[in-house]
């Protein structure tokens, strides 16, 4: 895998003439360290007026796995694009957009928190609804419980995974439940590319699963794909940057410093 600050800034630079690049960004453990519970992640004032400088000159969109007024409300930059829960709601200029199936299962997913809720709730798992998804996460509870908390939760979902009517989808010590579609975060790039209209090169930077949906499609537009963090598992990112606050860095270099 290439990686190296230089490279990446050169990437970026190799705009094409009058086409600017178009940012994408997952936020946990991208943009935002992550914290032992996902509350008490916090976006930094520094981080924040870098990607908000980026944003005043570049198209920049914020692709997360949390619900969509969450993740506005704890980036706090107006007038970009937002997606919510891994690419299942977008918001942003001209668009207001929520896919269908996922749209359509939000009374059956509810129907499922209170059981999940109740049933895992002793191992110390945090379980958070999102409306079109619920997402239990258990990086709080002991490594020897892990084990039963999965168990237990397939045992709740089982039934309505047979049926068709969830999947789960794992993440960084994390299982979310949510519809049974194809959709992820390379459709919502798709979608939000589609309002944006003429640009150049894409850029992705995740750290988790889930973003290599988003990595795999500007890969295929032939844009650039950053992994951050040190990688446990194999990517299909082009690059990588050992954390968020080496991410920033880049991006303040690419802003801030002449050529
Ligand atoms: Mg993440």
């Amino acid at each position: 895998m290439g990686t190296g600050p230089s490279r990446l800034k050169s990437e970026i630079l190799a705009r094409e003439r009058g086409k600017y690049p178009v940012f994408f960004f997952d936020f946990d453990g991208t943009l935002a360290r992550i914290e032992e519970t996902p509350g008490k992640v916090k976006f930094r004032p520094v981080a924040r007026s870098i990607v908000e400088e980026l944003a005043r000159n570049y198209t920049v969109g914020i692709i997360s796995g949390r619900a969509l007024p969450e993740i506005k409300k704890l980036v706090g930059i107006r007038g970009i694009f937002y997606s919510g829960n891994h690419g299942v709601e977008i918001e942003g200029p001209g668009i207001r957009f929520v896919e269908k199936k996922s749209a359509g299962s939000v009374k059956f997913i509810d129907s499922l928190d209170a059981r999940i809720r109740k049933r895992l709730k002793r191992y110390g798992a945090i379980i958070q609804p999102k409306k079109y998804s619920i997402a239990v996460h258990y990086r709080t509870v002991e490594p020897r419980l892990v084990r039963g908390l999965l168990d237990d939760l397939e045992a709740i979902t089982g039934p309505a995974l047979k049926a068709g009517k969830i999947k789960l989808q794992p993440g960084k010590k994390v299982v979310e439940i949510k519809a049974p579609v194809e959709w992820d975060k390379g459709k919502a790039v798709e979608k939000i590319l589609r309002k944006t209209g003429r640009h150049g090169r894409v850029f992705f930077f995740g750290d988790d699963m889930t973003d290599e949906y988003g990595f795999q499609k500007v890969n295929e537009m032939k844009g650039v794909s950053v992994f951050i963090g040190s990688p446990e598992r194999q990517t299909t990112a082009g690059y990588s940057l050992d954390s968020p606050a080496a991410l920033i860095g880049e991006l303040a270099r690419f802003l801030f410093e002449a050529e």
